[in-house]
């Protein structure tokens, strides 16, 4: 049954969706599994916007693991239709709206102030944004249902691991100690291995990106679309509706995520760059941006969130991703930040890759630490991929250049998946396994770095000649392309 051929016991911190899903591969394969977490779902959780790379990891996961109860959650069409009950919205792709302080919005022809990149061809295999209180709920309860223990309001108060070489674990600080083979950290911020085996204190978050956010649900959000509209501007040209995507606003030093889900909610975070500015201003950005003013007039905060939740810093690493007999998930390794949507894929990425571990490898300690070594590799290409963003926020056509960066190894990423034959491995998520395209990265950012530091933002054309360049290797669906006037339509690898 197993690589070590004795049914191991596994204990699972933290039942977001990432440690549920683990749990429950690795019970259907036999192993015993406890799942704790130290709340009660369903409850507030963040990060919601999926992305294609996600959603081929997820159905990976779905056909290699026999999980069919899922495959309803891999596209919109299916999940709005089968899982009405699960809230979710749909995200055709990414939208994004640069605003000027005090001015109402305009569009040309040439769309100075949008960019919208499409990740799907179609509303019915569009990604989706989860409402993370019922995904979760779900993914715990069906870890559950396929025989893992699960405890809420649980959390582990001492672990030792023993001579013997199993973990001795107190829950709560009740009960006899409990022994665990290995230990799964699946905890996110709460880092709970690292702090408990690790040294004292968090390290400093070794990257560029630095941000923080302040953040809530919403009700009485409009279609900014509509309000385009109303204000009689063309969207004809839009490759989807820009409120089905990740619509992001942008301000100097500042965006803002707008989500909507189907059950009137919309999540709303605004994002600071801390190397700009000090601080979020929820206030100062209505009044400063008419358009968000309009767009939030009647807005109300839904029950989950009363009052903004504000972040501090979102960036962090943990000292250590693993150790004797136990391992953590990506976001328990680490986090950048929003900008892209990374999270739910390089965390899904993390389940695969640790299912694929547990179920067989032939040296699982060697194994377990060649993948917590590529994911703080995998944080640190996607802070590359990031950083560069922020530095070049203040004009849009060198922040639209750059994101091709992301685009074009997200893309050429789920082609490649789409292509796998069974018997070979997965490539690193988004490429960032592949020296050449880690250099071109590198490249490509310190470009944005020379761009920061001169303040001079009069060339874009050079630039996005030079990024056009830079991504020639890698890219397949012509990005960078100033004829398609920010309007991607053909994006999508579905
Ligand atoms: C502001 C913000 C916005 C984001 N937006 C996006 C986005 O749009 N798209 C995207 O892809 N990603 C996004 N992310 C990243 C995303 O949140 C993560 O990738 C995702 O939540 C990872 O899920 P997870 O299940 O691994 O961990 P988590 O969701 O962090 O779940 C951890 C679980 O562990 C439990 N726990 C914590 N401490 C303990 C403890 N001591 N004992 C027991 N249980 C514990 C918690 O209660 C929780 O249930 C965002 C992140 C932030 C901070």
């Amino acid at each position: 049954m197993t690589a070590v051929g004795k049914k191991q016991s596994f204990l699972i911190i933290g039942g977001g969706f990432s440690g549920s899903l683990l749990a429950t591969i690795l019970a259907k394969s036999g192993f015993n599994v406890t799942l704790i977490d130290r709340e009660r779902h369903p409850r507030f959780a963040i990060g919601e916007s999926s992305t294609p790379t996600a959603g081929f990891i997820l159905k990976s996961l779905v056909q290699r693991f026999d999980l069919p109860e899922l495959v309803p959650l891999t596209k919109y069409g299916l999940w709005s239709s089968q899982y009405p009950q699960i809230g979710c919205g749909v995200k055709r792709g990414f939208s994004y709206f640069f605003h000027q302080p005090g001015s109402q919005p305009r569009i040309t022809p040439a769309h100075d102030n949008e960019l919208l990149v499409a990740a799907s061809q179609s509303r019915e295999t569009a990604d989706t944004h989860w409402y993370r209180q019922d995904v979760d709920a779900f993914l715990f309860d069906y870890a559950a249902s396929h025989g893992v223990v699960c405890m809420s309001d649980a959390a582990v108060t001492n672990a030792k691991f023993s001579s013997a070489g199993h973990w001795e674990v107190r829950l709560n600080s009740t009960g006899p100690p409990r022994q665990f083979d290995w230990i799964i950290d699946a905890s996110g911020a709460g880092e709970v291995m690292s702090r408990l085996t690790g040294r004292p204190g968090r390290m400093e978050a070794p990257f560029v990106t630095n941000t923080s956010a302040c953040y809530g649900h919403f009700r009485n959000v409009p279609r900014y679309d509509d309000l385009l509209n109303d204000a009689g501007l063309d969207t004809s040209d839009f490759p989807f509706p820009s409120d089905d995507a990740a619509q992001h606003h942008m301000f100097a030093a500042q965006w803002l995520w707008n989500l909507r889900f189907e059950n009137g909610i919309s999540s709303l975070g605004l994002v600071t760059d801390l190397n700009r500015r000090n601080e979020s201003d929820w206030e100062e950005m209505l009044s400063t941006y008419p358009a968000m003013a309009t767009l939030l007039q009647e807005a109300i905060p839904s029950a989950a969130t009363p009052e903004l939740r504000v972040s501090g810093r979102m960036q962090r690493q943990a000292n250590q991703g693993c150790g004797p007999n136990w391992v953590a998930l990506p976001n328990t390794i680490g986090f950048v930040d929003p900008l892209h949507s990374t999270g739910i894929a390089h965390s899904l990425s993390g389940v695969e890759r640790l299912a694929d571990i547990f179920l067989h490898s032939q040296d699982t300690s060697a194994d377990v630490s060649a993948y917590t070594s590529a994911v703080y590799k995998e944080l640190h290409f996607i802070d590359r991929l990031i950083s560069g963003c922020y530095k070049l926020m203040p004009s849009k056509r060198h922040f639209e250049a750059y994101c091709m960066l992301y685009f074009a190894v997200a893309h050429n990423y789920e082609t490649q998946r789409l292509e796998l034959q069974a018997s070979r491995a997965a490539p690193g998520i988004f490429l960032s396994d592949d020296s050449q395209v880690v250099d071109l990265i590198e490249q490509g950012f310190e470009l944005a770095c020379r761009i920061e530091s001169s303040d001079d933002w009069t060339e874009p054309i050079l630039f996005e000649q030079q990024i056009r360049e830079l991504i020639s290797p890698v890219d397949r669906i012509g990005l960078c392309n100033p004829e398609l006037r920010s309007m991607y339509a053909s994006t999508a690898v579905l």
